[in-house]
């Protein structure tokens, strides 16, 4: 499989590629940013997007989102409990933002423990509330997207709607630190790490 992160937009979310180098298949997680640029990626590799998925609806996650969509014609999926943040410009911050606000449905929605296939890799959805209610982090194979639930050394913040500090801590300690520790860490914002480390070092997790 193929992992290609690409920061994107004006707050430089990581949107990454993820796809399979034998069937072709590819899912983008996270759009931020300029579409066109994801797509010329894909066709560099010669894959087809099969989903577009969101670790959660955010602005700054969400802002290439529209164009992707109508570029791809790949399905959107989203945790149940952030449908009502994509749909809602002013709780997905977007129309705050440096960006044309953002108001989509998805066109499928995530539980806790879905399965998502692209390729060989059965994808897992982890349900992650605390950074937004509908966050998730995506284990595929040796690969956890964690999108604004865990950074390399960070944690998300919570003051925002939807976020509760005590839940996002408690979705970290429950449901993923004690994943494999080779386990690559690759997040929403800023450089990639490992469960192992995170769970050594992470001043947030102590
Ligand atoms: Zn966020
Ligand atoms: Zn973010």
């Amino acid at each position: 499989m193929l992992v290609e992160r690409i920061p994107l937009g004006v707050y430089a979310v990581n949107c990454y590629i993820y796809g399979s180098r034998e069937s072709k298949e590819a899912m983008v997680v996270d759009p931020g940013g300029d579409a066109q640029v994801i797509v010329d990626k894909l066709k560099d590799y010669g894959m087809t997007c099969k989903y577009i998925i969101l670790t959660h609806a955010h602005g700054d996650h969400i802002g290439g989102l529209k164009k992707l969509k109508a570029l791809t014609n790949a399905p959107i999926l989203i945790h149940k409990d952030d449908e009502e943040l994509l749909m809602d410009a002013s709780k997905n911050l977007s129309s705050r933002m440096s960006m044309e606000p953002v108001n989509i449905k998805p066109d499928r929605v995530l539980e806790d423990n879905d399965k998502i296939k692209v390729g060989e890799c059965t994808c897992k959805i982890i349900h992650t509330p605390g950074h937004t209610q509908g966050g998730i982090c995506i284990l595929a194979n040796d690969i956890l997207f964690t999108g604004d639930t865990l950074f390399a050394g960070s944690i998300g913040r919570s003051d925002l709607y939807g976020g509760n500090h005590k839940q996002l801590i408690n979705s970290i300690k429950t449901k993923l630190i004690d994943l494999d520790g080779d386990i690559k860490v690759m997040p929403g914002h800023g450089p990639s790490s490992t469960i192992a480390k995170e769970k050594q070092n992470n001043p947030f997790l102590r």
